[in-house]
């Protein structure tokens, strides 16, 4: 009878041990407190993105502030305290945020996981030929190759994105995956129906030209509309434009006829407005959705909203006369 006892508390001392292991490796899972899963994410699409597929399981925060310019963001030593309490790191891809591979390097092996969301994007190439002076300030021209980074502006590739989301989401908080897969595909869906929105606009607009005072931001978007898009400035904007693009510009504008220029979110547009003033031409936006003021995240502007905004501005500035 004694043995029997022994061996029932015994049995029931395992059970609890077992028990407090599988608390405690649940527990790793979701650091934070309320238990929902916590993300961090670097710039505002894909913020926006587990936003909405994360839903009310998952509480997501973006790590750059807003305002900031997001291809030259330094990261701050607290970002890595605030990841290594995250279970999952999310940025855009190696070319756009840089910095996310310093600071996914940079975490500890308690660390969150970490996704990069555009991973598998067929990317874009700009071939551009810049003038390099040598030693003996001879000139000579040499070409470069570089990636396009702005790849969420494919309405397409912005659904594969979000697709990677919620599969990542899924595997971290299995239970989550029939919820996280129908907030993805609606979004998709509403992706969808915007991307061909902007079939329509194009197609019954009188002009195929963007003229850009801002960095070439919109090479997707123009890809998959087939429009022509010429921008001030390259990849990022560290660069201010010289005389030389801002006559390209305006010879582009003289040639086409397209009556306005388009400007950058967040930084003042002096290219847009000195062309503007030159020429008569009218200024619109175009919000390449890098980062959003602090006033439009608090107000809980969404990307799809920014999106939203740009078709409304591109049918002005593309002459669009309805069906
Ligand atoms: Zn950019």
């Amino acid at each position: 009878m004694m043995k029997r006892n022994r061996l029932f508390i015994v049995s029931v001392v395992i059970v609890a041990i077992s028990l407090f292991v599988v608390v405690l490796l649940v527990d790793r899972s979701h650091k934070e407190r309320d238990g929902k899963v916590s993300v961090i994410a670097t710039i505002f699409p894909v913020f926006d993105f587990v936003r909405v597929v994360g839903g009310g399981r998952v509480s997501v925060s973006m790590l750059m502030p807003p305002g900031t310019e997001a291809h030259s963001y330094e990261p701050k030593p607290s970002d890595i305290g605030k990841l290594n309490k995250a279970d999952l790191f999310v940025f855009m891809d190696k070319d756009m945020e840089p910095w996310a591979l310093d600071l996914a390097a940079g975490l500890g092996a308690e660390g969150p996981k970490v996704l990069e969301a555009g991973l598998g994007v067929p990317v874009m190439l700009l071939e551009s030929e810049e003038h390099v002076h040598d030693e003996d300030d001879g000139a000579y021209h040499t070409r470069s190759i570089a990636y396009d980074p702005h790849i969420w502006l494919d309405l397409t590739n912005a659904s594969y994105i979000v697709k990677r989301i919620s599969e990542e989401l899924s595997e971290i908080d299995p239970e989550g995956t029939n919820y996280y897969a129908t907030n993805a595909s609606s979004y998709i869906d509403k992706l969808a129906e915007l991307d061909a929105e902007f079939m329509e606009a194009v197609r019954n607009s009188s002009t195929r030209t963007i003229v850009h005072g801002g960095h070439y931001a919109f090479g997707y978007l123009a890809n998959r509309y087939g429009l022509e898009y010429v921008a001030a400035q390259g990849f990022s904007p560290d660069s201010e434009p010289g005389p030389k693009q801002m006559m390209q510009l305006m010879d582009v504008i003289k040639r086409t006829g397209v009556k306005y220029i388009f400007y950058e979110e967040l930084i003042e547009p002096k290219v847009a407005k000195a062309i503007s003033e030159e020429t008569g031409v009218g200024m619109l936006l175009l919000h390449a959705g890098h980062n959003v003021s602090k006033q439009q995240l608090e107000s809980g502007v969404s990307f799809l909203d920014l999106m939203e905004g740009n078709l409304d501005n591109l049918k002005i500035g593309l002459g669009y006369h309805g069906i």
